[in-house]
């Protein structure tokens, strides 16, 4: 499988075999489960009532009618009706005497909406030069977020922990007044890392080893439920319950902020992560001669086709003058990198067998600009990926990372509205 079986330059007898291999891959597809229609739910946010099933619905859908809500879920009415006052005694969700005719026979339907006064989260996101930080609410998009740069000193583990939890206190306070708790925290992390107590393994952009962020950070925020993850595991959560990806069977999310590339498989539904840390596609080795890369090895893709790696081939300030520019060098520069971008995909796609491939941030980028490029190194490259006509394609939120990361703060509370008590305290 790992042969690149060009018709043109093997022999007919290979040629044969690649046509037969060819011919299976064909039918496994055509034999590929249909697209779910039900609402994606990751196992970590499984819910099991029909209580937690709606309000799950109903945050990753937003506003619904009851009548849309009680055939996605596949509720008897008395069902719905059940967890509707359940949801509602606990200041979770109303049903507004607003309604709409979706029920398909045009009788008016009640909207299912969040109530007023139904928790919020924090989401930040720590990228090399800067936090993010925003605050969600259920089923509504996230607020945009708030940026802090980060110079060279606030990056050591002890000064971020302080600055980040300087950032979350003020999203918590801008929300007081409004009658709501926070019914937690999540932080989106560029490394390796323990994803139950926040424990750094590396991060290279902060040149982060074995850090205990996560006890760093509880004494700062002593009140509130603190959660950690891999940043790209969270954008492709994210871009499989709402954007790109949603629907697909096998999606390779590779994501870059501008330095660095992240990478997250999501198989079925869940995240696949090998022993913890699976898909470091930014390490993943393209030319064993090449460059040396902070990680150890030498050669890796991040090395050639992030954005830093481009604006240097193109000799501008920034990644996004690089993807704009016209100059001759620039555009030698972008199919360059689109060109070993598409080699490492190929080599992902050959192991992994994605039927989808998505491309976020920085990424999204380099696609829009060399498509063709692209996607002829990915088949060229890869059997699979040609076979199944793989064609990249760009991530669909704006910000996926910090949707991911809200996504992952109101997982407990999806899994398990009781915990949050009666009327929200
Ligand atoms: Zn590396």
């Amino acid at each position: 499988m790992t042969e690149r079986a060009d018709p043109g330059q093997v022999d007919s007898a290979r040629a044969g075999e690649a046509e037969g291999q060819a011919h299976a891959l064909r039918q496994v597809h055509r034999e590929a489960p249909p697209r779910s229609s039900a609402p994606p739910d990751a196992p970590d946010t499984a819910p099991r009532t029909a209580a937690a099933r709606l309000l799950a619905l109903l945050h990753h859908r937003g506003p619904l009618s009851r009548s849309s809500a009680t055939s996605a879920l596949g509720l008897a009415r008395s069902a719905m009706g059940t967890a509707l006052a359940e949801l509602d005694e606990l200041g979770l969700v109303r049903t507004t005497t607003d309604t709409t005719a979706a029920s398909g026979r045009g009788r008016p339907s009640p909207l299912v909406v969040p109530a007023p006064e139904a928790p919020f989260v924090v989401a930040a996101v720590l990228r090399p030069s800067c936090l993010k930080v925003t605050t969600g609410t259920i089923g509504a998009p996230i607020a945009p977020p708030r940026l802090r740069s980060l110079g060279a000193r606030d990056v050591e583990p002890e000064r971020l922990a302080v600055v980040l939890a300087d950032q979350i206190g003020h999203a918590i306070r801008r929300q007081d007044g409004r009658d709501r708790v926070c019914a937690g925290i999540a932080v989106a992390i560029p490394g390796a890392l323990r994803e139950r107590d926040g424990f750094v393994h590396s991060s290279l952009c902060y040149d982060w080893t074995d850090v205990p962020f996560g006890q760093l950070m509880a004494p700062l925020l002593p009140n509130f439920p603190l959660h950690f993850d891999r940043d790209s595991n969270l954008t492709a959560m994210a871009e499989y319950r709402r954007g790109a990806a949603a629907g697909a069977s096998n999606a390779l999310v590779l994501t870059c902020d501008g330095r660095g590339i992240g990478g997250a498989l999501m198989n079925a539904g869940n995240l696949f992560t090998g022993g913890g840390h699976a898909v470091e596609a930014g390490h993943l080795m393209v030319d064993s001669r090449g460059e040396p890369c902070p990680c150890g090895s030498r050669g890796c893709l991040e090395r050639y086709a992030d954005g830093a790696a481009l604006a240097r081939a193109a000799a501008v300030p920034t990644a996004g003058e690089a993807l704009r520019s016209t100059t001759a060098r620039a555009r030698r520069a972008r199919r360059h990198a689109a060109s070993v971008l598409g080699s490492g995909l190929a080599g992902l796609a050959t192991v992994l067998d994605p039927d989808r491939i998505v491309l976020t941030g920085f990424l999204a980028g380099l696609l829009a600009a060399e498509p063709d490029v692209l996607t002829r190194e990915i088949h060229r490259g890869s059997l699979l990926a040609r076979t199944r006509g793989i064609q990249p394609v760009p991530g669909e939120l704006a910000e996926p990372m910090l949707t991911g990361a809200v996504d992952h703060a109101f997982a407990p509370l999806l899994r398990d509205p009781q915990r949050i008590g009666p009327t929200g305290r």
